[in-house]
């Protein structure tokens, strides 16, 4: 395993092993790295015959100073796993490998429109700019590859899908299920952080979450319930600060006039548990309109648009 602090060293790497006909698989993370990391890892070792890491903690896309200052950072613990888990190539750049003269701003940024507004777009202004400009940044150093990233920050995943598709940049995204904690907590860097009664509490996101989806094959078909159904159980655990909880179509991030079968549905919750803002989401499967019911005049017309 190569671990490089420079860009060029790097692409060099990379541009060798594909001259030699081999395929790349690029997880890009910002390290304190977790069973989830891993199996993105192991995701792109099945899938591609060289694997490179990014481990960068990107100061662009965070707006509270206390979080970035507080981000754990264990780089030889995790140099230590990509080994371990076959990685080939490592790259961990200082702060002014990839941002010359920082914290002077610089002139360019990549902006994802529509799917980067709502949701974390709302609740962290600018830091969807932060993350497509960073990614944007390591898809151009890695070159063509296929690239791997956690539902488990589904937005991101969105706005990096359309960043990919609206720039014809030369990488697949491949998008891999949220690995979680036996009680249902998805993994997360900043889990370290939360004392043991906060991570008791922590698994109240979760199971709001799986209320949710509950509700939804139940036949739940109003976004708005659906929303209030998983606000009340998180709002039950005093010592988690709810920020918000939506039912959306999982391709727009938007809220439908309806549940139903024509969009698929993605259930979304955040919240502030002690010093740590945590997100989370999952799928739900609205039950199908019983055969012989009519659809509503809202449900009619969106099925009409799909
Ligand atoms: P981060 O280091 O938090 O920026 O995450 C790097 C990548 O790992 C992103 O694509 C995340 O979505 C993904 N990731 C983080 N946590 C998990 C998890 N629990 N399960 C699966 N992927 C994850």
């Amino acid at each position: 395993m190569q671990v490089h602090e420079t860009i060029v060293g790097f692409a060099d790497q990379l541009d060798r092993a594909r001259a030699t006909g081999r395929t790349v698989g690029l997880v890009p993370t910002m390290g304190a790295l977790h069973a989830g990391h891993l199996s993105l890892i192991e995701r792109a070792a099945a899938e591609c015959d060289v694997v490179a890491v990014t481990i960068f903690v990107n100061p662009l896309q965070f707006g509270d100073p206390a979080d970035i200052e507080n981000y754990p950072r264990p780089l030889s613990a995790d140099l230590a796993r990509c080994e371990a888990a076959g990685v080939s190539a490592v790259l961990a750049p200082p702060v002014s490998e990839m941002y010359p003269g920082w914290p002077a701003p610089r002139a360019t940024t990549v902006s994802v429109g529509a799917v980067s507004g709502p949701w974390e777009g709302a609740a962290r202004p600018g830091h969807f700019d932060g993350v497509t400009t960073v990614v944007a940044k390591l898809f151009a150093i890695a070159g063509r590859c296929r690239a791997y990233f956690g539902e488990k920050d589904f937005q991101q995943l969105a706005v990096v899908r359309t960043l990919v598709a609206d720039l014809s940049l030369p990488v697949t995204v491949v998008g891999c299920p949220t690995v979680r904690e036996p009680d249902g907590l998805a993994l997360s860097s900043r889990n370290v952080r939360l004392s043991p009664a906060e991570r008791c509490a922590a698994v109240v996101l979760s199971r709001a979450l799986a209320a949710g989806r509950t509700a939804v094959a139940a036949g739940e078909r109003h976004p708005g319930a659906v929303a209030a159904l998983m606000a009340r159980i998180v709002g039950a655990q005093p010592t988690v600060e709810l920020d918000y909880t939506a039912a959306v179509d999982a391709r727009t991030l938007e809220v439908p006039a309806r549940l139903d079968t024509t969009a698929p549905v993605r259930l979304l919750v955040a919240a502030r548990v002690g010093p740590v803002r945590l997100i989370d989401n999952c799928e739900a499967a609205p039950a199908p309109t019983p055969s012989g019911a009519r659809p509503t005049v809202g449900a009619g017309v969106r099925a009409v648009r799909a």
